[in-house]
């Protein structure tokens, strides 16, 4: 999801324009008309897990979208990063509230940068610790589904596409490792 510009100061609530600073900065900012401010953007965290189920982990927990973008299509729990929690405690919380799953975080998994969009994304593995899954209002539905029962063509985002087949891969090589790629 592209993010909206800014259209306010932050510090006095004035009007801003973008321009470039006068510092030698080389990108245009959100300069504040009146009290001149100079407003930063940067890419966003979005993190989460593949959530697995089985002896073997054949069985990956999916969310079935209930919130815009991409609602009624199905993801791995995932969100935006908040402030003053780590990645890897963002996703363990994600994957609380979007699939009410109870989970014992493992490594990262992968790590994508999405320019297009300014965001950085990133998955660990995670261990199932029971079936029973309780969603909250973000997803409609949280259930298991093995390689071959993955709805390939309704998944959310490329991301999770993306992950989820390196899941699988990795899983028939009998090692996982941990994938840095960028999504052009
Ligand atoms: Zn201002």
């Amino acid at each position: 999801m592209q993010r909206s510009p800014i259209k306010f100061c932050r510090e006095c609530g004035q009007a801003v324009i973008y321009r470039l600073p006068d510092d030698g900065d080389t990108k245009p900012r959100a300069i504040c008309t009146s009290c001149h401010t100079v407003h930063y953007e940067n890419p966003l965290n979005v993190v989460g897990t593949v959530p697995v189920w089985g002896e073997t982990g054949d069985q990956v927990l999916l969310c079935l979208r209930n919130i815009e973008p991409r609602k009624g299509k199905w993801t791995l729990p995932a969100g935006f990063m908040e402030l003053a929690e780590t990645t890897a405690e963002g996703a363990l919380r994600e994957t609380i509230e979007e699939a009410g799953a109870q989970i014992e975080m493992g490594e990262l998994f992968t790590l994508m940068s999405v320019p297009r969009v300014g965001q950085v994304h990133l998955y660990y593995r995670a261990r199932l610790l029971s079936p029973v899954f309780d969603p909250g209002f973000e997803t409609v539905e949280a259930r298991l589904f093995t390689e071959d029962q993955i709805p390939w063509d309704e998944i959310a985002f490329r991301t999770v596409r993306e992950t989820l087949e390196r899941y699988f891969e990795d899983r028939r090589q009998g090692r996982f490792g941990c994938h840095t790629f960028d999504i052009a």
